[in-house]
């Protein structure tokens, strides 16, 4: 089954929600970065985060970037999504280790750390971006997101996040969900949402049983007659292209690029986020230092 995003909104109007699921975008982050389990379910719930935050915005060309450093041994954490939704990601350290929380619990908030910031960059195609940065609560990411919306951006929100890594390293299941109350929503809303998201119990086992994303929202909005607003297929997806690595290749600036020339005749560029070589022979390169030096 494919990765999807659904959203949709009470009744009444007082509560939106998104839901998501990530077996497929979190498995190929996986496959990519060669991460162990812990690092897996960090980076798969900062994937999925920035993935419902980047569907929220209204602009096409948007993206939202989210960077989480906690001081824990995984290092920065680092999402960006468009806006559809689709995301792509890093960790810095993936190959880190650590004992169990619980039984079949991995401890995501020491991997990710809790001293330190979550912090949200919106283009939203303006000059300048939209930057705003809270301090970790958890380091668990679902509960980070949540503080960092009552904090910047004042809307009480629901959050939960979860990758559930099989035996063999690979992703048995990956989702979560966001849900927002919408201005005026009276008290006993807030009750329902707890009652529900109670009720509902971890992400993980109620997609292990088989829920989707949309079953998955329905119960989070359980008693507030849910109607469905959208359903998307989302995916991992990088923006890198051949232009847009010699971009960067160009403003290392001229001294390096002879550097490369020189020193290794030629250059092989890695994408961060994929895993996707770009080559480069030392005529290509000593063409572009040649068309930078003239401009
Ligand atoms: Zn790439």
């Amino acid at each position: 089954m494919a990765d999807e995003l659904v959203r949709m909104i009470t009744k009444d109007g007082y509560v939106k929600g998104m839901a998501i699921t990530g077996r497929k975008l979190t498995e190929r982050a996986r496959q990519i970065h060669k991460t162990l389990p812990v690092a897996t379910a960090a980076l798969g719930r900062t994937l999925m985060a920035a993935s419902l935050m980047g569907s929220m915005l209204k602009e096409r060309e948007g993206s939202v970037t989210l960077r989480i450093k906690g001081g824990g041994p995984l290092g920065v954490i680092t999402a960006v999504a468009d806006s559809e939704g689709n995301p792509r990601g890093y960790v810095q350290n993936g190959h880190v280790e650590l004992p169990l929380k619980a039984p079949g619990k991995l401890d995501v908030g020491t991997a990710v750390g809790r001293d330190g910031f979550l912090t949200v960059i919106k283009d939203m195609g303006l000059r300048e971006p939209y930057v705003g940065s809270v301090a970790l609560v958890s380091g668990e990411i679902a509960e980070d997101i949540t503080a960092y919306f009552a904090q910047s951006e004042q809307i009480p929100t629901a959050c939960a996040l979860g990758v559930l890594v099989d035996r063999d390293q690979s992703v048995a299941c990956a989702g979560g969900y966001l849900v927002q109350l919408l201005p005026g929503a009276p008290a006993e809303i807030v009750d329902r949402l707890e009652t529900a998201v109670a009720a509902l119990g971890p992400v993980t086992t109620a997609l292990s049983d088989g829920l989707d994303a949309a079953g998955l929202l329905q119960k989070v909005l359980a008693g507030g007659e849910p109607e469905l607003l959208e359903r998307t297929a989302i995916t991992y997806r990088c923006q890198c292209s051949r232009e847009r690595v010699t971009r960067a290749l160009i403003s290392m600036g001229k001294k390096e690029m002879g550097d490369l020339i020189r020193e290794q005749g030629g250059a092989e560029l890695t994408c961060q986020f994929c895993d996707r070589v770009y080559h480069f022979t030392k005529e290509e390169l000593e063409r572009l230092l040649q068309n930078a030096t003239k401009e």
